[in-house]
């Protein structure tokens, strides 16, 4: 089992999958998404699969405006990702509510109903902003496995240091 945890956090870290959710942008923020997989960008080259179950997704990539129609969506999909989740919200809208803030509809940006590790500003943001803020999240992604000890290069650490110590 232990093995086992190991292999899937290291694939996790080697390979995250992610979820992307339009909360209700203009759209401008999720063009800048789909560009990340085209051949310009291409992240995929770096083993980033962009899925679309969020029982598979490693990552919630989030752009758009939260509202309180589309903000049980979004509850819903992250209480169905898998442990350690990371979530990094986009742009403007995605942060705080962007120009929409002010909307009687809107509950502002994506931290107002889900935990969210990554911020992403921009209007919208640039692709290279949003791969650097999925590497960002993979380095959380390993705080956070490292913290609760669950991570494999901690284990690896701890043994290294029960070696030194014998
Ligand atoms: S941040 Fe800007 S580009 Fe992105 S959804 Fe909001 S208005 Fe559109």
């Amino acid at each position: 089992m232990g093995i086992f945890k190991n292999i899937t956090e290291i694939s996790r870290m080697k390979s995250p999958w992610l979820l992307h959710f339009d909360c209700g942008s203009c759209n401008g923020c999720d063009i800048e998404v789909l560009a990340c997989l085209t051949p310009v960008y291409d992240v995929e080259r770096f083993g980033i699969i962009h899925v679309g179950n969020p029982k598979h997704a490693d990552l919630l990539l989030v752009t758009g405006t939260v509202n309180h129609r589309n903000k049980k969506v979004l509850v819903n999909l992250h209480q169905q990702m898998p442990e350690p989740k990371i979530v990094v919200a986009i742009g403007a809208c995605g942060l705080s509510g962007g120009i929409f803030r002010e909307a009687y509809n809107v509950v502002g940006g994506v931290d107002q109903v889900i935990p969210v590790h990554v911020y992403v500003p921009g209007c919208p943001p640039k692709p290279e902003a949003i791969i650097d803020g999925v590497v960002l999240a993979l380095k959380e992604f390993e705080a956070k496995n490292e913290k609760y000890g669950q991570g494999a290069r901690g284990k690896r650490r701890e043994a290294n240091k029960e070696q030194e110590k014998s």
